[in-house]
Parts: C-alpha cells; structure tokens; sequence
C-alpha cells in the first residue's frame, strides 16, 4: 500500500523521522507561521505609547511611541493603531536609553545577585565592573585568598561573603568571562582585567612585596592580550593610598612600576584601538609640590598620547585648595589637547561614607566606644541615656586622637561636611548648622539626632566633593560622566548606586543645571559609546532595547536602608528609587513599577577586541 503523498519528496522524508523529530519539526513551523502572522498584522513585542522620547543623542525631546521586538528597538515615532502583545502608557513620562554606569565592582556580586542591585533600581542597564585593578581573575585556585586579600578591605567585599557566594569556576580572565556570560542576570556588565588579580596570579605572595621580573610582566601581558581577545573590555590598576589590605599593606597593584604598567597598557594597545585604561590615581596627582604633580601627570599623558590607548578615572575633588581638584581637570585638557583621549568619572554629589550605629561610625576604635560599641544595640540605647556617661563618650570624641581611615572608611568628623540623610536628596542641613541653630555641641547634637530616630538615622560623612559647586563644574566637563557609583563595592559603608537619580531629582529638576537632554545624553550614548557599546546609549530603530521610562517631576533615590542578605548574612546598604514606571533591558522589563519580574535579561557585553 502505498500512501498518497509519496510522490512529495518533502513529506516523505517527514514521514521517515523518528516521531520526537516530527513533532519538533511541526512545533517550527507552527512557531514560524505564528510570528509571520504577528509580523502581517504589525504586532510588536511591547510598545511604550504616549512617552515623551529623550533618546540620548542630545536631541530635544520629542513625544513619541518606542517599538520592541526580538530585544531590539524596531521603531520610533507615531505608531497609533498598531497593535503589540504589551503596551506601557508612558504618557507624562520620560522614555530613554538605560543608562550605562562606567565604574562599578560587580564582579563578586554577580556571584550571589541575579538582579544587579542597588544599580538596577535607579535605571543603570550597563555596568562596567572590575574598576581599580580588582577582580576575581585570574586566580590559581590554589591561592583564591590572595585575590581576597585585594578586594576585602579596599573594597569593603565581605571575605565570608565571597567564600561563601561563589564556585570560583574559572582561573583565567576568559573563564571569568563565560562563568558571567552563563550567569542568569537582570542587567548587562562588561569586565576589565585587573592588574591586582594579574599580579597576585603571576607572582604570588612577591606580588605583595616587590617588583615585577621580565618573566612576570610578559606573563601578565600575555593574559592580557588573551583577556582582550575573550572580550575583557580594558586593563584596570590602582595606584592609590586608598587601596590596602585588611593588614595594611598595599593592594598588589601598588607595588608595580611606571614600566609595568607601561608595558601592559601597550599590550593591550598592540591588539589595535578598542582597550581602555582606568586607573586609580597616585596621590601624587594631587601633591602640594608642582614638581611631583608635573612628573606624575607627564607619565599618564605620555601613556595615553603613545599608546592611544583611552585613560579614565575618577574625578574627586579632595579639598577646597586648587590643587586638591583642579590636576583632575587638566590631565583631561592636557591628554585631549595633545592628542590623546581621556574621560572623567564624575561623582554627582558629595562623595563619603554613610554613618550610623547601625554599621560605622568615627568613633569605633576610641577608648570607651571600642567596649560601647561591642554591644547590642539595646546595651548602646542604655548607655546613651545615662548622662555622665553620655558626657564621657562626648569628651572623648571631641578630644581623643583619630587613628587614619583610607577609601571610604568613616573618619575623624568635620561638623560641617557630617549631615542627617533625612531625605533622598538635598538640601541636607550639616551638624555644624544644627548645632548653632540649636546652641549646642555638635556632637550632642549628633547622639541627639541618633537616639531621636532610635539610632536607625544615616548620616553623610563626606571624603570628598565638598563643595557642590565644584561637583557640578566636573559634571560639566565635556569629557566627564557622571558614575563612579563603585556599585557592589564598600557595601556596608557608601551607597551611590543612586548617583544617577540624584542626577535627575537634584541636577535636571530642582537646581535645573542641566537639561533632560543634556543629562540623559551624558549618562547614555557618551559612555556607550565611548565605551564600545555601539548598539547600545540611544532610543533609535536597531538599538538593544535597554529602556527607562521615568516621571521627571518624582524621580528620587529613597532613603537608604541597612539589609542583612549578603551570603552569610553579612549586611549591606540598598537603596532604591522612586518615579520609575519601567526599565527594560535587551526588550524585557526588569523591574515595573519598581518591582522586579523576574526577567534575567541581562548580557554579557564583549570589548571591542573580541574576536
Ligand atoms: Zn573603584
């Protein structure tokens, strides 16, 4: 018997398959017919209708309707009376690119968050961990406690935390990198190579103690190249006081040379144009002697004008005096005008710790504190109710002999740059005030406002950026961004994921020193670009969808708050933001209304030398 439709050969080889391959083959075509017909009627993935477009290029914003499909923008414009299997009102809202913040340190996090927290809340789609020459590859896995070593204290990483969040799967800087792209995450990183994990991997405990030998530094440069080729999107080093040990000594990347460091950045600038180079800088960037500060801003102009390759890094201004912040300025104009290419990392408000008997404060290792403080918090409610010894603990803050904070610690307090965070922005009024308005001492008034709020207050101790004048004149700098939020790093001790909403509630809306436009373009296609996330930074036709859709009149960082969530219950800092109504990456909503959906979206982005 011969069946009928033995004379198609297409049928016939169907027929011949096993029955799984059939109904596999049938579900295709099922799947392809379905998307021919959505594509027939016009029906797109999601569209955001009624929105007001802001789409990163600096363009004025414009009202408008954002099409989806696939991951991707497909269209913009007015699409009245198509139809889509989702759509967000985003009338009276804001519509633009996610924003991409420049300077973070997820690499541990990624580990134990999917969602990418406290960044994911205030619209940030991409970070660029590994910042400052700390990574968690490469590692021997025999000696992963010397990558540690790096992170824990410089960072304010928990070392438990570590230990108990990740598989370290990987050794080298490649295997890093598939172990993230594998990794379910709400939101898109890229990686650079850090030249602290380089050194501790080439060198071992030498990398704590001395120079590297030519065999170490053709070593590293090899990783390098091969980092750059797996898609590690630049090289990262530190050359900072900030950045110690938990047994204070100098993270492994300090005890590098000019040369080494040369050689490494030319490494990677012999692959061709596309590595960047951070670097976190030397005090003597900033040194009362013009002479060490020319020296040392020679070096980094000459590496940035040779090797072309890019130079970015943090812009702080760490006093009033001028050259405690004008250097970070010139070293951009001076790169620039001779050829080279250099951004800033511009902060958007003061820059410091976060206080409170929660977590920190100054006061920890001065005699009496040191005992108050070991003991729970009832225990520190009793005492600070006993009034002699409330006046001891006064007595001996105001008098007693600070030991020296590095990075973010909490340090010997300044009233009139300590203020109560009574608010997700400014204006804050600084202790120094209170204590006038209210005659009394200011550390009376601060244990005041401390047992007033039943010692859950957070106050602001600011390290750096003072001034906000001088905040917002570095914002302006037409090579600045603002970032630097160091996202998954000091976690217990800073929190300025919510840099980028401060941008919008205090710099666009309140104080209006910059347009929407102008902010979002900044924190947007600027960085995307110059980054090399070319899909990426602009609502337009063919982009990756990484979308904010935002109220400009309530966009506000919430008030921070303390979480005990890490893995080992180690605490940290969150901080969420209000005014969002939705952000999507790479096409699908990541958090609406603020509340996460679930969607792991997230990618990893490869650098430019990716091959
Ligand atoms: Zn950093």
């Amino acid at each position: 018997m011969v069946p009928p439709w033995e004379d198609d050969p297409l049928v016939v080889q169907a027929v011949s398959l096993p029955v799984e391959t059939r109904v596999y083959l049938a579900s295709l075509i099922i799947a392809a017919l379905a998307s021919l017909m959505t594509w027939e009627l016009g029906m797109h993935d999601l569209v955001i209708t009624n929105g007001t477009v802001v789409d990163g290029t600096g363009a004025s914003a414009r009202r408008g309707d954002v099409a989806i499909s696939d991951g991707l923008i497909t269209e913009v414009g007015d699409l009245s009376g198509q139809q889509a299997q989702r759509t967000i009102d985003a009338d009276g809202h804001i519509v633009s690119p996610g924003f991409v913040d420049v300077h973070t340190h997820m690499d541990a996090q990624i580990a134990w968050d999917p969602l990418g927290e406290c960044s994911c809340f205030h619209g940030v789609t991409t970070a660029v961990m590994g910042n400052c020459g700390f990574t968690l590859a490469p590692v021997n896995s025999d000696a992963r406690e010397l990558v540690v070593r790096n992170l824990e204290r410089a960072e304010d990483i928990s070392a438990d935390a570590m230990a108990a969040g990740i598989d370290w799967s990987w050794e080298t800087f490649p295997e890093y990198l598939d172990f993230v792209d594998a990794t379910p995450k709400g939101i898109n990183y890229a990686g650079y190579v850090g030249h602290s994990a380089l050194r501790t991997w080439a060198m071992g405990e030498r990398a704590f103690e001395e120079a590297a030998n030519d065999d170490d530094v053709s070593k590293m440069a090899a990783q390098v190249q091969a980092s750059m080729r797996a898609g590690a999107i630049g090289f990262t080093t530190s050359v900072s006081g900030n950045h110690e040990t938990s047994d204070d000594r100098p993270v492994a990347s300090r005890f590098a040379s000019r040369d080494e460091i040369n050689a490494l950045v030319q490494s990677m600038a012999d692959l061709g144009p596309g590595g960047i180079f951070e670097l976190a800088q030397h005090p003597d960037m900033r040194s009362p002697d013009p002479a060490k500060r020319e020296n040392y801003a020679r070096w980094l102009i000459d590496l940035a004008v040779s090797t072309g390759v890019p130079l970015t890094y943090g812009m702080l201004a760490f006093g009033t005096e001028d050259h405690k912040w004008k250097p970070v300025v010139e070293l951009l104009d001076r790169i620039t005008a001779e050829g080279g290419t250099a951004w800033g990392q511009a902060h958007s408000r003061h820059f410091g710790a976060i206080l409170s008997f929660q977590t920190q404060l100054p006061f920890d290792a001065l005699p009496v504190w040191k005992e108050l403080r070991a003991q729970p918090l009832e225990e520190q409610r009793r005492a600070l109710a006993d009034p002699s010894m409330r006046q001891q603990l006064i007595d001996i803050a105001d008098t007693a002999e600070y030991g020296r904070a590095i990075g973010t610690e909490a340090r010997k307090p300044e009233w009139q740059y300590v203020f109560p965070v009574t608010s997700g922005l400014p204006p804050y009024e600084t202790i120094a005030e209170l204590a006038s308005a209210r005659r009394l001492s200011p550390m009376a008034v601060f244990l005041d406002i401390a047992v007033e709020s039943d010692l859950n207050m957070f106050f602001m101790q600011a390290a750096a950026n003072h001034d906000q004048d001088r905040v917002l004149e570095f914002l302006r700098h037409p090579q600045a961004i603002p970032t630097f939020s160091d996202s998954g790093a000091h976690v217990s001790q800073i929190m300025d994921s919510s840099l980028q909403t401060h941008m919008l509630g205090h710099w666009v809306r309140n104080e209006q020193a910059f347009t929407i436009e102008q902010a979002v373009h900044r924190m947007t296609q600027v960085p995307a670009s110059a980054w090399g996330f070319n899909d990426r930074g602009v609502v337009a036709a063919g982009m990756a969808a990484d979308i904010n859709v935002f109220d400009l009149e309530t966009v506000t960082p919430d008030m921070p708050e303390l979480v005990y969530d890490l893995p080992g219950g180690a605490r940290r800092l969150r901080q969420t933001a209000s005014g969002f109504k939705a952000t999507l990456v790479n096409g699908h909503v990541l958090l609406d209304e603020g509340a996460p959906t679930g969607a792991r979206p997230g990618q990893l982005l490869r650098g430019r030398l990716a091959n």
